[in-house]
């Protein structure tokens, strides 16, 4: 059994294991990434992000090819099933694979395709498909393995109609109806996926509205266009027990409610991936969903060993992944690290949402005296171009000094046009100010022009008072 030595060892190569394997390799430092899965990117290249964001983008272009008049004039019927869209999206894992496994050629950080487990503080094994172990030593140890679908024991996920959002991207046909369990962030992705595609989906929320951390208004927006779109929202329901058969699934709601559907997609929670990793070796115990706990340098319990990604927990997104790997490497070549804690959001729904900075609900209970500028981007020129007028603009800012406070856009481009808010909002001193968008020119006709029109709204509702 060979024995090998690096500096720094990281267990998994999602996000947050890929960016502290460059980093601390661009360094100097001598690295390796260990993968179970046989193939590098993580479950965000695999099972989560990439994957989903490319089934939505089919079928947003299907929506779009539907609804335009130049494409279509007899009103057609015309239909796409969810296999032919999983191919369609199945072709940018390859290509996102092929793009990472790149770096880490280019960075010279070696790469172990196998499980690996502690043997003590400085050493995990690493087991092969093919049976076969390594030892490997190292001064640092990071796990960034990430998180699974939560399976509670009562659901039998071996049930051909019972899916997680992992097994989703394996399903086989399109059902005609769907019942979605979980209404975070992937359900309501998911319910936008597939109410785009003509199937109907009842969407279970066990709380009283969707995404309670969004601002109320934008949250509203979100109910409001998924019952457009068909979607039957329920709240404050929990599942009882779930009954599967060759004919159908039945979901048995607390509340006395039985809803049969073709197939069910169970979306409530996630668990970090810890049962694998023999952390009872180093004297570690994770929280009963998975994920370990660690201090702001991302540390464990066990000075040498850190963690970051989805097995810390919140934000659980890929983006924060990456910085939080980036960061952990600064931290252990004993630079500054980046904060990652103001986190924007982005919930790919149809329309999408993004946000960054305070509510109106967080600025009111801290006694904030705050405006709103609104931007309808059915108002705006780019909207009406390209037929994506659902949608808004919204920015709070301090009454008396004009601060940028929050940004929360629903509609088109919304993750993106974000950014623009976001770049205002971290400006130092006086210069994070709503006036940038009055005194700046943007191009015309663009989704960004939405900031100006916002930030003329807002002013105008103070210069009237
Ligand atoms: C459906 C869905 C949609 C999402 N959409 C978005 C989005 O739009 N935007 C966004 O920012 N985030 C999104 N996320 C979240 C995002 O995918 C995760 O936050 C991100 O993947 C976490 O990255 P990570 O590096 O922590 O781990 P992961 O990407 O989970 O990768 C961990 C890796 O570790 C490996 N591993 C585990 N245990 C071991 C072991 N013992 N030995 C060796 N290897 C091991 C796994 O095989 C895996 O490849 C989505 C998630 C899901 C499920």
């Amino acid at each position: 059994m060979a024995t090998y030595t690096y500096d720094v060892v990281i267990i998994g190569s999602g996000p947050a294991g890929e960016s502290a394997a460059m980093a601390s390799a661009k360094a100097g430092k001598k690295v390796a990434v260990i993968e179970g899965r046989g193939l590098v990117g993580g479950n965000c290249a695999h099972k989560g992000t990439i994957p989903s964001k490319s089934l939505r983008h089919a079928v947003k272009q299907i929506i779009q090819f539907k609804t335009s008049s130049l494409f279509r004039e007899n009103g057609e019927s015309w239909r796409i099933t969810y296999p032919r869209v999983l191919a369609a999206a199945n072709q940018v894992i390859p290509k996102q694979v092929e793009l990472h496994t790149d770096f880490y050629v280019r960075n010279r950080v070696a790469v172990y395709s196998g499980f690996a487990s502690f043997l003590d503080a400085n050493t995990v094994e690493v087991k092969f498909s093919e049976g076969s172990t390594e030892t490997i030593h190292a001064e640092h140890f990071i796990i960034a393995t990430g998180s699974r679908p939560y399976q509670p024991a009562d659901v039998d996920f071996t049930h051909p109609r019972i899916y997680d959002s992992d097994s989703i991207l394996e399903m086989k046909h399109t059902p005609r109806h769907i019942l979605i369990y979980g209404a975070g962030v992937i359900g309501c992705e998911y319910a936008s996926i597939f109410s785009g595609l003509g199937v109907k989906v009842d969407l279970i929320n066990s709380r009283d509205r969707l995404l309670s951390f969004l601002d109320d208004e934008i949250s509203d927006a979100l109910s409001y266009h998924l019952r457009d779109n068909g979607v039957r929202v329920r709240h404050s329901e929990t599942y009882e027990k779930i009954e599967a058969t060759e004919r159908g699934v039945t979901l048995y709601l607390q509340s006395g409610k039985r809803i049969k559907a073709d197939a069910l997609l169970w979306c409530n929670g996630r668990s970090g991936n810890t049962d694998q990793l023999n952390l009872e070796s180093v004297g570690l115990t994770p929280d009963h969903r998975g994920n370990l706990t660690v201090n702001e340098q991302y540390q464990t319990d066990v000075e040498n060993i850190y963690a970051v990604g989805d097995v810390v927990g919140w934000p659980s997104l890929a983006s924060a992944s990456y910085d939080q790997g980036r960061a952990l490497a600064a931290v252990i070549l004993g630079e500054p690290a980046n904060d990652v804690s103001e986190v924007p959001t982005g919930i790919y729904t149809l329309p999408e949402i993004s946000s960054v900075g305070k509510t109106e609900r967080e600025l009111t209970e801290a006694r904030v005296p705050y405006e709103v500028g609104r931007c309808l981007f059915k108002n705006t020129a780019r909207g009406q171009i390209s037929g994506e007028d659902v949608g808004m603009l919204k920015l709070l800012f301090n009454v008396d000094t004009g601060a940028l406070l929050g940004v929360h856009c629903f509609g088109a481009e919304a993750a993106e046009i974000i950014h623009i808010g976001q770049a205002i909002m971290s400006q130092p001193g006086e210069n994070n100010n709503i006036s940038f968008f009055l005194n700046t020119t943007f191009n015309y006709p663009t989704m960004a022009e939405a900031y100006r029109l916002a930030a003329l709204d807002g002013t105008n509702r103070i210069n009237r008072q």
